[in-house]
């Protein structure tokens, strides 16, 4: 019995294109393996996943043959179709391989900000939660403007967790959580293991954007946390490098960042 793990039992796991995807926009297939792999552990366990998957640009772009800096939006939004594709395809023979069910869910902001489509939307999840589905959400990039973007897959991952009633967040990315400074630039720089006040403070430590190839950043990692933990979700922020610190994270014994929540 681990208090810790048994405290989150609905739990939205967010995964990067830099995770997912190598420099050459194709897919990472041995992370993706692991990813599944203790996922789908985790959910015989007894657990529940939703996956936040981005890589459907990153995917496309490789098969494509575009240049992550050179794209038009036109060519980013075929990428993604043409990536989102893959992304799913691989995901379903993956998880399939474990005996589990995935489901495609893609949403755009105009979805959630109108009632009636977001409620849809979590009676949607209800029910593919509760006939243990794990659902594999992404922004529709394909059909997404300015006006019908999340601004990323960190902030898709926060609305997730609300719209689904979810436990924990946990953001794999490719940086090991929040350091005090730029760890790129400061040798002393320190990861701050808990963030339970999530004030100006905090947002000051964040740096610029992510990977050319990924949309995040820490800033945006920070906007998520804090829309989680204002809707009483916990947040953490960990290196998806080896996926294999899921298992870490349930047995709390991890290196990351954790936000501890308000009170719901
Ligand atoms: N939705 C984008 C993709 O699948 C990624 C956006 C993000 O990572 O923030 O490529």
């Amino acid at each position: 019995m681990n208090v810790f793990t048994d405290k989150y039992q609905r739990i939205v796991v967010k995964v990067g294109t830099s995770t997912l995807t190598y420099p050459t926009g194709h897919l990472n297939i041995r992370k993706i393996e692991t990813l599944v792999k203790c996922i789908s552990d985790l959910q015989n366990s007894g657990k529940e996943f939703i996956l936040v998957s981005s890589g459907a640009v990153g995917a496309g772009l490789g098969k494509m043959g575009y240049h992550p800096a050179k794209m038009t939006v036109e060519e980013k939004q075929a990428a993604a179709a043409v990536g989102q594709c893959e992304l799913i395809n691989m995901y379903n023979e993956k998880f399939g391989f474990y005996g589990h069910k995935i489901a495609q869910v893609l949403l755009t902001k105009d979805v959630v900000d109108d009632e009636v489509r977001r409620h849809n939307a979590h009676m949607t999840f209800s029910v593919l939660l509760s006939q243990r589905c794990i659902p594999i959400v992404n922004e529709n990039d394909t059909v997404s403007n300015e006006q019908l973007k999340f601004g990323g897959n960190d902030t898709l991952s926060a609305i997730v967790a609300i719209l689904c009633n979810a436990d924990l967040v946990i953001n794999l990315t490719d940086i090991d959580g929040l350091y005090d400074k730029d760890p790129r630039t400061n040798e002393d720089a320190k990861i701050i293991s808990v963030v339970d006040k999530l004030d100006d403070n905090v947002f000051k430590c964040a740096g610029g954007a992510g990977t050319e190839r990924g949309t995040g950043g820490m800033l945006a990692k920070l906007e998520a946390a804090s829309m989680c933990v204002c809707c009483g979700i916990p947040m953490i922020i960990a290196n998806g490098a080896n996926p294999e610190i899921l298992y870490d994270i349930m047995d709390n014994n991890y290196k990351g960042t954790f936000f501890s929540a308000n009170e719901r």
